[in-house]
């Protein structure tokens, strides 16, 4: 499909108000910024997806940042794990450049989609099997809307685990850093490590480990 319907799912992703819990911490959340955001003005809405409307890759995150994605309003920017997640992107070719500031910053993805299961912030990080099941038709609608898609590269834990459920994938498969599930669509799920800070400072998950995971989804995407 067209950008536009890309853009109609931004659209309805954007005013959502479908889980009244997250509609509150989305914007109490705002009110509370650290000092090194204070003053700023926050986006406090749902956050679409972002990048390449040709993308063969989809990154899918757990949930909108509080003070990343909430804040800027747009996917994996603003925040620490952006900043790790754009340096591999941009190792790995999928990126113009290594860095995620602020949704006007001129950042372009290469064949590469970002988006999180979850479009809203939730309270320590932590949505409700419900509240992942009300978001889950936003990441049927922004695939159907990707064409050209081939691998959905899942960030963590939670993320590989609502991939499974979206699909309908029973038993789920354990989640694995590189472990590869392949849908009956021709999807291919494959799972990575979360690039949280907390992550990389427990040595969990170096930069190299997440180049290797990019790697991967760049032969599945058919690019090497
Ligand atoms: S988490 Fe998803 S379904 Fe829930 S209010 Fe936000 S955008 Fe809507």
């Amino acid at each position: 499909m067209s950008l536009t319907e890309l853009d109609r799912v931004g659209a309805r992703i954007v005013s959502c108000v479908r889980c009244p819990r997250l509609v509150a911490w989305r914007t109490d959340v705002a009110a509370q910024a650290p000092d090194r955001y204070s003053g700023q003005a926050y986006w406090a809405r749902p956050v679409p997806g972002f990048g390449d409307p040709a993308a063969r890759i989809f990154v899918l995150g757990l949930a909108t940042a509080a003070h990343g994605g909430n804040r800027t309003g747009r996917a994996f920017t603003g925040n620490p794990t952006a900043s790790l997640l754009m340096r591999a992107l941009h190792r790995a070719g999928l990126a113009d450049r290594p860095v995620s500031d602020h949704a006007g910053d001129g950042l372009r993805l290469h064949r590469t989609w970002l988006a999180s299961a979850v479009r809203c912030a939730p309270p320590a990080n932590r949505p409700t099997p419900a509240e992942r099941d009300n978001c889950l038709p936003y990441l049927s609608a922004e695939v159907a809307a990707l064409d050209d898609l081939r691998v959905l590269v899942c960030l963590g834990g939670f993320a590989w685990r609502a991939a499974l459920h979206w699909a309908g994938v029973r038993p789920k498969p354990a989640f694995a850093h590189g472990g590869e599930h392949r849908l009956g669509s021709g999807l291919v799920l494959l799972g990575s490590y979360h690039p949280s800070p907390r992550n990389v400072h427990t040595g969990l998950l170096t930069e190299p480990m997440l180049d290797e995971v990019f790697a991967q989804a760049c032969g599945l995407a058919g690019f090497t």
